[in-house]
This record gives structure tokens, C-alpha cells and sequence, in this order.
């Protein structure tokens, strides 16, 4: 019998082996993957199921109607090619009411065995590859860094003679050469090392607002000189002592600030730090470095942290770079359990924000450990079965948590505010709405007013609302 031409199936080119067959066996249909492992040509139509199948439906083999109905599961047959040879496969025979017809699915299962010896042989060759590639960006660096500590050293050393005005000026480019090429030497091989799974966060004791003031000298002096304002507020809620990786914190919070610095010639700088959430010994820390430079198009702001990411290639002639800092800051946010957003207008400044956690201790006694960074179970998107139980208790007005929740989303919206990213405050105003639901009426009545306060984007009106909405909390 022909194939029929009526059978105009959107699988007619699938990978698995399709037949269709009735009550009887007679196969009606069977696409190009079922002709080609059974080896015919269009002469399997007229043929019976039990021709490809004698084991389960050959002759001699009674109650065919009740074997195939019953083979809706996965099952392992033998199929038989023309020539009588025979295969192993994974099938399923589905019935049809509609038509009266049985449709078996089937897969070739040595071939599928073999499919996935190949792609596990070819994921362990593409691992294998990322680590000769990483050990060779690890050799390459550290063979890069030493001439270049070398030339440092040198030029640092000559720097303390005296020297005439012309050679000193020559030496200090020197030095500042040396400097980039380390930090693009530094950066390609974090980035090496987070690419293949192999950095390790060093969490330690450390004094917070030394950090801070680290941080701060290190950009003060280039940010003076090019004629911009700096501020730095850093919530009075935050210990002196937290456990944390410092040198990872300064390197997110160093790269942030060095393209707030690059992109911005006009304005001001600042950088606020608050507490946002508190889990027992574990806090959450959120950061917002912001600028009033040239900003960064909606359209560019997505790929900003994928890695090489410049916004164009004349950003790149103009200010340099590799495009890997931000791609690095945002695994390194990641590894401690946050994460980093950017909001953004052309020719209207950048805020960069992101979260950490980090351990919390009041004083230089403190317990160290590599879970620091793990997200508490409390915020790690509530899991499974105590979901429903936290969201409750966060959503029920007074509980510890629920206050918890409203204080740290009063915290952003306020922060939101003081940033003029209205649209963000107007966010995270609806949370608290939400969380306030079941409040009392005098809550909600300044709920109400603080809101109103947002949508107008009125500054005095919203910090007054704010103070009362708190005090009454
Ligand atoms: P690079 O090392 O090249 O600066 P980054 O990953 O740190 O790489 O930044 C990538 C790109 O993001 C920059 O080239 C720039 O186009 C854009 N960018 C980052 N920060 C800012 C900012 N504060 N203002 C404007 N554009 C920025």
C-alpha cells in the first residue's frame, strides 16, 4: 500500500520513529525517521504492527487491542527492520478515540545512549578547555605582572629623587600606565577565575567605615581635581564591625566609583550605604553609588553587565576599558548573596545599586564563616514549604517580619527619594501599601499621604510623611 498522502503531519520530520496503526495493526502511517531505522522504502503502509514488533504484537500473541491500550507508559521493545534484523527501543502506543487509531512513538535507544555519551564527552572536552584556558590566563598574568611590578618599583623609587619637572611628569604617566595595566591584568583573571567556578570569597572581621574611608581616599584626590562634589552617607544602623570579603566589597564598590569618576565631568558624586534586613546574625547591606554624568541609554542598559560590554565602541576610543568591570562586580555581588541593578537617562546621571549580605558583629569578637555570604533561608525567596507560612507572617501587620519587610522597603523608598528615582520610590511605596493592608486606620491614613506625596514628587511633603508613617510604626 501507498503511503498516504492524507497524513500531512507537522512530524513527518521528527527525530523519533512514528507509526500509526488500527484496531487491527495495520499501519497506515510512518514518518522518514521510522522508514529510514526500519530500513523501508514507502512499503511499510500495509505492513502490521507486528511486523515491526513481533516480541509484543507478533502473531500468536493474543489481545492485541488490550496490549496496546495498555502500552501507554514508556516501554522497551525489540523493532524489527526489513531484513530481520533487530534493534532496542523506548517506546509508547498512544490511542486515538477520535480516529480508532494507535500512534507509537519509539526511540532508537542506542543511539540515544550514544547521544549522551556525546554530549557528556563533549561537555567534559569543553571543561577540560576552560580549565587549560584558565591556568593559562592565571600564567599569562602573573608572567604580565611582574615586568610591570618591576616598572612600578623602578619609577616609584626614582620618584622619591629629585627629579626636573619634565622628568617627573614623565615618570608619574609612567606610573599611572603601570597602575591600569595591573587593574586590566587584575580583571582578566578574576574574570578567568569566576568564569570557571574556581573563586573563593575570603570572608574576615573588618572594620566597616575604615573600609569606607579606604575607599573614599583612594578616588578623593581625582575627583577634587576634576572639580565635582563627593558624599558619603553611611546609616548609623550598620555595626562597626561586619564579617564580610572587605578587599571583594572594595573592589565592587572601587569599580563602581573609577566610572562614576570616568563618565561624569559635571556634578556631584555620592555614595549612601544603609541596612536593609536583618536575619539573625546575618544583614543585609545596600549600596547605591550614583552620578550626574552622560548616563546610559535604556536600549545599552541591559547588556551593561554581560562580559566586554561597552556601551559603543566610541565610549570605548574616548574613555578606555575593557568592558569586564561591571560583568565581574556583578558575580562578585552574586557570590555574596545579592545582586546589582543600574537605572539610567542619557545625559541625566546613573545610579548603580546592589546588596550583600554580610555577618554581622558589634564588636572585634565575631564568628567567622564561608556561610556568611549564603543568603539567610528568610530572604532566599521564602523556600518551599515554609513559603506559605512566611509570606503570611510578612504580609500580617505587627509580626516581627512584617515590620522587618516595612522598614526595610521605607529604607529604599526613602533612599529612592533622596536619589530623585521617583519611579522606584512609587515601587517600592506600593510594597508597603501591601504590607499595610491590615493595618490600623491611622496607619494606613499616612500610608495614604506618603503615597500621595510620591505620585506628586514632592520632596518636603514626602520626608515629613515619611518621619510620621515611621514614628507611628
Ligand atoms: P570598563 O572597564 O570598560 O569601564 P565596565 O564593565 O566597568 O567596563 O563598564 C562597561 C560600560 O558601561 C562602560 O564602558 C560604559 O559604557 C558604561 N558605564 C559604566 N558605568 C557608567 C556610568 N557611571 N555612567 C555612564 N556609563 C557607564
Amino acid at each position: 500500500m501507498e503511503q498516504s498522502s492524507d497524513h500531512i503531519f507537522p512530524v513527518e520530520n521528527a527525530l523519533e520513529m512514528i507509526i500509526m496503526f488500527n484496531r487491527a495493526g495495520e499501519i497506515s502511517y510512518a514518518n522518514a525517521a521510522a522508514l529510514q531505522k526500519l530500513e523501508y522504502d514507502n512499503d511499510l503502509c500495509g505492513r502490521t504492527i507486528g511486523d515491526v514488533f513481533p516480541g509484543a504484537f507478533g502473531a500468536g500473541n493474543e489481545g492485541f487491542e488490550q496490549r496496546a491500550s495498555d502500552s501507554q507508559e514508556l516501554k522497551n521493545l525489540v523493532a524489527y527492520r526489513k531484513n530481520m534484523t533487530c534493534f532496542p527501543v523506548e517506546a509508547r502506543i498512544i490511542y486515538t478515540p477520535s480516529s480508532g487509531m494507535y500512534i507509537c512513538m519509539a526511540n532508537d535507544i542506542l543511539q540515544k545512549e550514544f547521544l549522551s555519551r556525546e554530549v557528556e564527552r563533549v561537555r567534559e572536552e569543553a571543561q577540560q578547555a576552560l580549565k587549560v584556558k584558565s591556568e593559562f590566563v592565571a600564567n599569562i598574568t602573573h608572567e604580565l605582572r611582574t615586568p610591570v611590578n618591576g616598572i612600578l618599583g623602578n619609577v616609584r623609587e626614582m620618584l622619591t629623587e629629585k627629579a626636573d619637572e619634565r622628568t617627573e611628569k614623565s615618570l608619574r604617566l609612567i606610573e599611572r600606565c603601570c597602575d591600569d595595566m595591573n587593574k586590566i591584568i587584575n580583571n582578566i583573571l578574576d574574570f578567568s577565575k569566576l568564569e570557571a567556578g574556581k573563586f573563593v570569597l575570603e570572608p574576615r572581621r573588618f572594620h566597616f567605615r575604615n573600609m569606607l574611608d579606604y575607599v573614599k581616599g583612594h578616588h578623593i584626590n581625582k575627583i577634587t581635581e576634576k572639580g565635582l562634589g563627593f558624599f558619603m552617607t553611611v546609616s548609623p544602623q550598620i555595626p562597626e564591625y561586619v564579617i564580610g570579603d572587605e578587599l571583594r566589597i572594595v573592589q565592587v564598590l572601587n569599580n563602581l566609583l573609577s566610572n562614576a569618576l570616568k563618565f561624569t565631568s559635571l556634578g556631584k558624586i555620592s555614595v549612601e550605604i544603609v541596612k536593609t534586613a536583618q536575619v539573625n546574625d546575618k544583614i543585609e547591606l545596600f549600596f547605591i553609588v550614583s552620578d550626574t554624568g552622560i548616563g546610559i541609554d535604556k536600549a545599552d542598559r541591559d547588556k551593561l553587565f554581560q562580559s566586554f560590554s561597552q556601551v559603543d565602541a566610541s565610549i570605548s576610543r574616548k574613555y578606555g576599558g575593557t568592558g569586564l568591570g561591571l560583568n565581574i562586580c556583578k558575580q562578585l555581588v552574586e557570590l555574596m548573596g545579592g545582586s546589582i541593578e543600574v537605572e539610567s537617562e542619557k545625559d541625566r546621571g546613573s545610579n548603580f545599586s546592589f546588596s550583600i549580605w554580610v555577618g554581622a558583629c558589634e564588636s572585634e569578637e565575631g564568628v567567622l564563616t564561608q556561610e556568611t555570604f549564603q543568603k539567610p533561608a528568610f530572604t532566599a525567596s521564602f523556600a518551599a514549604d515554609r513559603e506559605q507560612e512566611d509570606v503570611l507572617n510578612i504580609k500580617r501587620f505587627g509580626t516581627p517580619e512584617n515590620l522587618d519587610n516595612l522598614n526595610r522597603n521605607l529604607s529604599k523608598l526613602i533612599l529612592c527619594v533622596e536619589m530623585e528615582n521617583w519611579e522606584k520610590a512609587e515601587m517600592f511605596m506600593e510594597t508597603v501599601r501591601q504590607l499595610t493592608e491590615e493595618a490600623p486606620q491611622e496607619v494606613k491614613r499616612r500610608v495614604l499621604k506618603l503615597k500621595m506625596a510620591i505620585q506628586k514628587e514632592n520632596y518636603e511633603k514626602v520626608t515629613a510623611g515619611y518621619e510620621e508613617l515611621k514614628n507611628c510604626l
